[in-house]
């Protein structure tokens, strides 16, 4: 385009031998920010090694480098060249070019820039042109097939804007000449700035145009134009904020009254020069299933670096999904086309199959969710609200006041459906469990074998297994809340207070999956761009007390708080709640500490779920937990039966065999004494066994470190072996604290054993261990410390496993200090 309008030259055309000096680097913003880290930036003298007229790539000097550049690439950069600068009317030309009217010719070329005003029809478009050109030095008409725009050029500072009216457009699609037009004009000739001009008085249809402009990654300026009537309706907008969320810059204008125009041609400078704080490409967020189909499509297309340094490959995979010909055809010369092709009708059926609705319209819904997300935070309509006659269902779901106890409602009915519902199969689970233990038991000889697959295996993954019920049953609700809409709302909602602490509405929802199981609450962060966001929500997510601490709460509580139930579990959630705050608002402010891009929260439209869908949906996230269940737990059920059944060969205090027949053999015992007695002894034997056990002599070895906390060496077993999973610490206490010698006893027997255990060495030898205090203490920690490995592996795998290993640290450490100021505190009371 620039070659016949202002002498310059694209670097491919440059001769082998010849130098140029580099004017602006046009394409696509990846391709710029890499061509420019290569050396190609304006103003740099560039020399021509090896160009041969079929030769890719082409070999060039710059700053002292050989680098070569495909063809495609030396196209995209436009230069000024000796042979080439008398055409420009403002370089004397004598003859001979030195290197310093070259270097004068390519500043004055630099210093043009090339803007396109698009925008909705009658958004003022031609009075915002024919204002700013009102010193124009030309005007003229340029026109495709059927539709044409204007052009004009202007001076302003030491910059020439040339300055294109394109048709007015609601949307860039095909369907109409005009669309097409402006398509072309934007990819094709590569205008350095695009001016959106936007109505005021109509953002969220307006706005639809913008949301396709981001799409295409290219620099986008808006005019917010009428603002005159926006304020005549008593609107308010804090246009300010939008433009930050969304990366554009945004100047209000009065076009009729030429009012902002300044101030739009001060920010054209600015942004063309990079200098614009707020200029970033965002990606309008479509939803899952669009974005894994986005990305399949990316794959292929990447491959072909020619249409890439051109477009994004965001944007074309999204026009594929649309369905788009004019894209398709784009694609159609590349080398793996097939390829291309294949991932787009997957993705195509992927969507429509979920959405039950054409991909395309699944599209323009979500940019609308995208649009009305924004716009929620940022617009107030004032006055005009009283004239809409129909109530919107969001004008409740997501107001300031009434949002919150309908949200509450909501969790109300999802937590109290968990667990009154998920009581049920749990105790026929906990039936079918204790039956098969006890057929094994029956079937299989005495000895090692049994006991593994009764006590390691059965007792270990049984107890956690009781919990499935209730944990599909949460993951259905949360589900069903994502699939109807109403979770973005939640989200969106919980954002104005989750930015106190440093968080966002979006790290709402792993939060409360939290509840459920930590490690799909862990996965679930991937919905959180902002990888500081994502890391600070992943460290917090394990303060929310997930169902695996639940049997300890109920173990404890019954045996302890017995009058004080329903408050003392409460406390634990909300103690967890608060923990979570107080390390996220720390955290931001430590290792965090950075100010942040705000990012528009999404309100897609509402939809009716399908029971499908929300099962599929359901059992995607249940998935994660069984998969704990048949690796992490079953691994440390079976390593922590054999620390525990491991040496046999004790060397006991006392001969218990010989107890026994001295027993038996005592004619002054009545039948049923001397069967309790019998009892007690094979309870002491094993009693005594485990303590001797591997994992008994590691809980005596970290006795001294938890003793401040009140906690005697089972404890401090049960919570080594908790970090396997939190139930784990309950199945420990069932072995320890042997409930009988059967040790799949009930916690009935189990809470009476705990309530009456001593400490069996130390200055407190002989003293209850526990009391109220110290079963709170032990909630707590457990509450606290590691989740579970399980936890932990999601962790690593979704940021890097110095991070897993962080969090290790951090919650023992937290736990520890918690629970010793806890205990300390209420032995002084
Ligand atoms: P285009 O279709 O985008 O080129 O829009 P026009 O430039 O033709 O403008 C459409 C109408 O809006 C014209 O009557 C303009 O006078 C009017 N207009 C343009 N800008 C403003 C503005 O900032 N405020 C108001 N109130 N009217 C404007
Ligand atoms: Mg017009």
């Amino acid at each position: 385009m620039n070659t016949e309008q202002n002498g310059s030259l694209r670097l491919s055309e440059l001769k082998t031998g010849s130098e140029g000096i580099i004017i602006k680097v046009l394409g696509h913003g990846s391709f710029r920010k890499r061509i420019t880290e290569m050396g190609f930036v304006k103003g740099k003298n560039v020399k021509v090694i090896k160009n041969a007229p079929l030769q890719d790539p082409v070999e060039y000097e710059i700053m002292g480098y050989m680098v070569s550049l495909r063809r495609s690439e030396a196209n995209l950069v436009e230069v000024v060249a000796a042979g080439n600068t008398s055409s420009l009317p403002d370089v004397p030309f004598e003859g001979m070019i030195d290197e310093e009217t070259l270097k004068i010719s390519a500043q004055e070329k630099g210093k043009i820039i090339n803007v396109a005003l698009v925008g909705n029809p009658n958004s003022g478009k031609t009075t915002l042109f024919n204002h700013a050109s009102g010193s124009h030095e030309r005007v003229g008409n340029y026109s495709g097939v059927t539709v044409e725009a204007k052009q004009a050029s202007m001076k302003k500072s030491s910059y020439t804007f040339r300055i294109t009216d394109l048709p007015g457009t609601y949307s860039i699609t095909e369907y109409s000449p005009e669309e097409l037009f402006v398509r072309v004009h934007i990819m094709e000739k590569m205008p350095d700035i695009v001016v959106n001009v936007i109505d005021a008085s109509n953002l969220e249809r307006n706005l639809f145009l913008t949301t396709q402009l981001i799409d295409m990654n290219i620099k986008v300026i808006i005019a917010l134009n009428m603002y005159d009537e926006l304020e005549q309706k008593g609107a308010t907008f804090d246009y300010t904020s939008l433009g930050k969320m969304i990366g554009i810059p945004v100047i209000p204008t009065i076009a009729s009254k030429g009012n902002g125009i300044d101030e739009l041609l001060d920010k054209i400078i600015e942004v063309y020069e990079d200098k614009d704080p707020i200029v970033r490409h965002i990606h309008i967020n479509y939803g899952n299933v669009i974005e894994k189909a986005i990305a399949r499509i990316q794959e292929p297309i990447r491959e072909n670096k020619d249409i890439t340094d051109k477009y994004s490959s965001r944007y074309l995979s999204i026009k594929l999904l649309e369905g788009d010909k004019t894209t398709l055809h784009l694609l159609e010369s590349c080398a793996n086309a097939d390829k291309i092709k294949d991932a787009t009708g997957k993705g195509i059926r992927e969507v429509e199959t979920e959405y039950k609705d054409k991909s395309e319209t699944v599209i323009t819904d979500a940019k609308y969710g995208f649009i009305s997300g924004a716009l929620g935070e940022t617009y107030d309509a004032g006055k005009e609200k009283n004239r809409k006659k129909k109530l919107d269902i969001d004008d409740v779901l997501t107001h300031k006041i009434w949002g919150f106890p309908v949200f509450i409602f909501f969790l109300w009915v999802m937590f109290q459906a968990t667990f009154t519902l998920g009581n049920y199969p749990m105790e026929w689970i906990d039936a079918g469990v204790t039956w098969f233990s006890d057929f094994v038991q029956r079937i299989l000889p005495e000895g090692a074998l049994r006991d593994l697959i009764v006590n390691g295996i059965i007792g270990g993954v049984g107890s956690v297994i009781i919990f499935i019920p209730n944990i599909l049953i949460l993951f259905f609700f949360i589900s069903l809340m994502e699939d109807t809409g109403y979770m973005a709302r939640a989200s969106f909602i919980m954002d104005k207070l989750m930015h106190k602490v440093g968080l966002h509405g979006k790290s709402f929802i792993p939060l409360i999956m939290g509840f459920g199981c930590n490690v799909p609450a862990i996965m679930a962060t991937r919905t959180l761009k902002n990888r500081k966001d994502r890391m600070l929500t992943m460290l917090i997510i394990p303060f929310m007390s997930c169902s695996a601490r639940l049997p300890v709460y109920i173990l404890l509580i019954s045996a302890f708080f017995p009058h004080q139930q329903g408050l003392v579990m409460f406390s634990m959630y909300i103690i967890g709640i608060l923990v979570a705050i107080l390390m996220a608002l720390i955290l931001k402010n430590t290792i965090f500490a950075k100010a942040e891009a705000p990012f528009v929260m999404e309100l897609p439209p509402y939809r009716i779920p399908t029971l499908r869908n929300t099962s599929i949906h359901m059992w995607d996230k249940g998935k994660q937990y069984l998969k704990k269940m048949g690796t992490v737990i079953l691994l440390a059920s079976v390593i922590i039966w054999a620390l525990g059944y491991y040496p046999r060969n004790v060397q006991y205090s006392q001969n218990y065999d010989t107890l026994a027949t001295e027993i038996s053999n005592n004619a002054q015992l009545s039948a049923k004494e001397k069967e309790n007695q019998t009892a007690q002894i094979l309870v002491d034997r094993e009693s005594e066994r485990q303590e001797k056990s591997y994992i008994g002599q590691l809980g005596h070895f970290i006795e001294p470190a938890i003793r401040p906390l009140g906690f005697d060496w089972k404890i401090g077993v049960s919570i080594l072996t908790g970090m396997a999973a939190k139930e784990v610490v309950v199945s420990t206490m069932g072995i320890l604290y042997q409930a009988g010698t059967d040790t799949d006893e009930t916690s009935g027997s189990l809470k009476q054993k705990i309530a009456e255990q001593t400490f069996t060495s130390g200055e407190r030898a002989g003293q209850k261990v526990f009391s109220p205090l110290v079963a709170f203490t032990l909630m707590l920690f457990v509450l606290i410390y590691v989740p579970c490995i399980a936890t932990i592996v999601a962790i690593g795998r979704e940021s890097s496993w110095k991070w897993a290993l962080f969090s290790i640290g951090y919650t023992v450490a937290l736990a520890w200090i918690l629970s010793f100021m806890t205990y300390q505190v209420g032995l002084i009371l």
